[in-house]
């Protein structure tokens, strides 16, 4: 079990995935179930800083996850909303629910059975090391600096179409960190095991390939 934790925008979910790809096993992205749990929320109308009326959504609703040919699918109740949890409004509402205990206690729950039952599995997030899998095989940290991050999310956003708009960009990095890293429950920060990566010279390719070596040092040749 490999553990990947990182702040927004270090190319943790490229990254994770190209690493499962490489160790032949399967990738959970728990952010992704955060993201559904947050689009039900956003649709029900509930007011963010209802902190009962979120949980109780999150205890309503089903936040499943499957992997076809065409990528990673995210499904809230069956609907397939992978699309739109990448969507601004999810973005900026995010950090809002996950900070809430018993939103992180039902996702936690279902994220540590799914890794169990896939066996070998490349698990990210911001919790993974701390508290998902704190017995996960290696522990990795992703970081790079807010100005590396956001240049990188807001390429990636004018390669897929949305607005070039590097200052909204780094604003909403730079937000979600301090949201992230001081909540009180599971904050966002390394695992005392943790081998911390920087990222911010590295391609994505080198950093897989960096990944792929620490795993053989940890857990020995992969074939
Ligand atoms: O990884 P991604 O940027 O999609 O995560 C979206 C948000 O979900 C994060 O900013 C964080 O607030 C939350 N999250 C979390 N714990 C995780 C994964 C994500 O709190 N394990």
């Amino acid at each position: 079990m490999v553990a990947i934790d990182g702040p927004a925008g270090t190319g943790k979910s490229t990254v994770a995935r190209g690493l499962a790809k490489a160790l032949g096993s399967r990738y959970l992205d728990t952010g992704a179930m955060y993201r559904a749990v947050t689009l039900a929320v956003l649709r029900s109308g509930v007011a963010l800083d209802d902190i009962d009326g979120i949980a109780r959504i999150a205890e309503g609703v089903e936040v499943s996850v499957d992997s076809v040919p065409e990528g990673d699918r995210t499904y809230l109740d069956g609907e397939d909303v992978s699309r739109d949890i990448r969507g601004d409004k999810v973005t900026r509402a995010v950090s809002a629910v996950s900070a809430i205990p018993s939103v992180r206690t039902r996702l936690v729950a279902v994220q540590q059975q799914l890794a169990a039952e896939a066996g070998g599995v490349v698990v990210e997030g911001r919790d993974v090391g701390t508290v998902v899998l704190p017995d996960a095989d290696v522990k990795i940290y992703l970081t790079a600096s807010a100005e590396t991050r956001a240049r990188r999310r807001n390429d990636q956003n004018i390669a897929t179409g949305l607005r070039d708009d590097y200052a909204g960009v780094l604003a909403d990095v730079l937000r979600r960190d301090e949201m992230d890293s001081t909540r009180a429950v599971s904050p966002l920060r390394p695992a005392d095991d943790a081998v911390i990566v920087d990222t911010g010279h590295m391609t994505q390719a080198q950093v897989v390939e960096h990944l792929r070596d620490l795993v053989e040092q940890h857990c020995g040749a992969i074939r």
